[in-house]
Parts: structure tokens; sequence; C-alpha cells
């Protein structure tokens, strides 16, 4: 199977500036799309975009004003006359404590975020697809199927963001817009380390012994082309899927496993 390619389309990557948002804007330049960072961390932003090449460029969008989200899906479109794919990948995990005392004010600002922000940019990117077809990624999290990878808020956010992705993928089909996520298991980024106050060498050793493709460490590289595939062409026929990329994390009990002696 020949890699995924995205030549001559136009893709919005959420969350561009950083982490997995950052790869996978540099993997879907590098395979042919041009590229629209969205984040509000300005000079971050700009920065990458000016290292991944002239194809891309950097918007400041707060995904939490849905004006902004609008805005920046009109500019994309005004510039290149189209929106083939949206990565709807901003998100924040805050440290928001046990259930018993969670501080909602946070959760608010986690939802806002994670599923609001989501939101917004899968209903104006459906809005600019809705004439010509288009794909919209979400990156959710393995924290969408099971809780215990983070704070309830967390949880409960990415819960939330798979239902969206659903429904979507129920109404948008009809005018050739797929809606899927990728759901990745712990990366090293400043969201995780910054939760675990480790570097990023240190939160990988942390898992690697809980990882049951034993020896690998998840990247946000690896990510990235979980997301590529599901914007390109190659995905044509997949909509509604959550692509869960945690090496069997969360398809396994590991420790059931090892009760059995396996
Ligand atoms: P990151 O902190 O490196 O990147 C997140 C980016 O989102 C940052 O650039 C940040 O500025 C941006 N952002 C935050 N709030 C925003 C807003 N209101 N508007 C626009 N941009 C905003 O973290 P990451 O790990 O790359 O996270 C990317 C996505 O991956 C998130 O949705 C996160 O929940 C998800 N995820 C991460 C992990 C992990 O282990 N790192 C695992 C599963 C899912």
């Amino acid at each position: 199977m020949s890699k995924p390619r995205l030549d001559g389309k136009v893709a919005i990557v959420t969350g561009g500036a950083s982490g997995i948002g950052e790869a996978a804007a540099r993997l879907f330049a590098s395979s042919g799309a041009t590229v629209v960072i969205a984040d509000v961390q300005d000079a971050l932003g700009e920065a990458v975009a000016a290292s991944v090449g002239p194809r891309c460029a950097y918007a400041r969008c707060d995904v939490t004003d849905e004006a902004q989200v609008e805005a920046t899906v009109a500019r994309a479109v005004a510039a290149h006359g189209r929106l083939d794919v949206m990565l709807s990948n901003a998100g924040v995990l805050l440290p928001t404590g046990s259930v018993m005392d969670m501080d909602l004010a946070e959760l608010d600002r986690v939802m806002a975020v994670n599923f609001r922000g989501a939101a917004a940019c899968v209903k104006h990117a459906a809005r600019a697809m809705a004439s010509g077809g288009g794909a919209i990624v979400c990156t959710a999290s393995v924290a969408s199927l099971q809780g215990g990878f983070g704070p309830a808020s967390y949880t409960a956010s990415k819960h939330a963001l798979l239902g969206l992705v659903r429904a979507a993928a129920g109404e948008l089909g009809r005018h050739g817009v797929r809606v899927n996520c990728v759901s990745p298991g712990g990366v090293a980024t400043p969201l995780s380390c910054a939760l675990m106050g480790v570097g990023p060498r240190e939160l990988e050793a942390m898992t690697v012994p809980h990882n049951v493709l034993q020896g690998k460490v998840l990247r946000a590289e690896d990510v990235a082309e979980a997301a590529l595939f599901l914007a390109s062409d190659q995905a044509a026929f997949i909509s509604g899927h959550n692509l869960v990329v945690d090496g069997a994390t969360t398809a396994v009990n590991p420790a059931v496993l090892h009760t059995v002696g396996l």
C-alpha cells in the first residue's frame, strides 16, 4: 500500500503549535497539503509554521471562541479556495482533582476546549466542506473509551467528543464529509509532562513498563501518521471510527494477562 497523501488539499490543524498537532502539521505539509496551524501560542505557532515551509501558515484561533473558529475557517477558504481537512486536536488536561473534590470551574475549562471547542471546529469545517466533501479528524484519547487515564473531567470531555464524532459522522455522510477520531495512548508532550511533573524522557521511561507492545514508545509522529491516514482518500469509506493508537493497551487487560500467566 502506498503512503497516504494529501496533495492539493487544504488542512487546518488546531493545537498545531505543539506536540501531536505540530507533528501532524509537519506530516500533512510533507504529504502535499497546504496547512493552517490554529493555536493560541502565537510565537511557537509562527515558528513552527516558518520551519515547515511556505505551504504552512499560522493563525491565532482560540477554539473556545466560536467566532474565532468561524473566522479561521473562512480565512482558510478565502486564501486557498477550499477546506478539505480539519484536524481538531487542541486540548488541555487540567489537574481537576478526584471526583469528590472536583473543581467545577476547571471542569468547565476542560469541556470548553476539548469538547465545545471541537464542536465548533466540526460545525464550521462541515459547513465549509458541505458542497465538496472533506475529512474531519478529532484527536480524542484512550480516555474516550475507559476511565483511569486522567482526571474525570478529561475522561468525560473525551467520551463526549467521541459521541460528537459518531453523531456528526451520521449526519454529514450525505454531504461527503467523513468524521473520525484518532485516540492516542500516552505521548510525551507538554500536556502530559505538565500533568506528571516530569520531562519527556522521564515520562517515556515511566510508560515503557506498562506497554503491551514491549520495548516500544508511542511518539507524536505515530499519532500523526494515523491522523494522516484518516484524513486521506485512502480512508474514503471510513467514517464514525475511533482509531486507537495505544499498542493494544485498551484492547487487553494487562493485569489479567499477567495473572493467567500470558
Ligand atoms: P500539547 O500541549 O503539546 O498541544 C496542545 C496544543 O493545543 C497546544 O499547542 C495548545 O496551545 C493548544 N491549545 C490549547 N488550548 C487551546 C485553545 N483554546 N485554542 C487553540 N489551541 C489550544 O499536547 P498534546 O499532547 O499534543 O495534545 C494534543 C491532543 O492530543 C489533545 O487533544 C490531547 O487531549 C490529546 N491527547 C494527548 C495525549 C498525550 O499523552 N499527550 C494522549 C491522548 C490524547
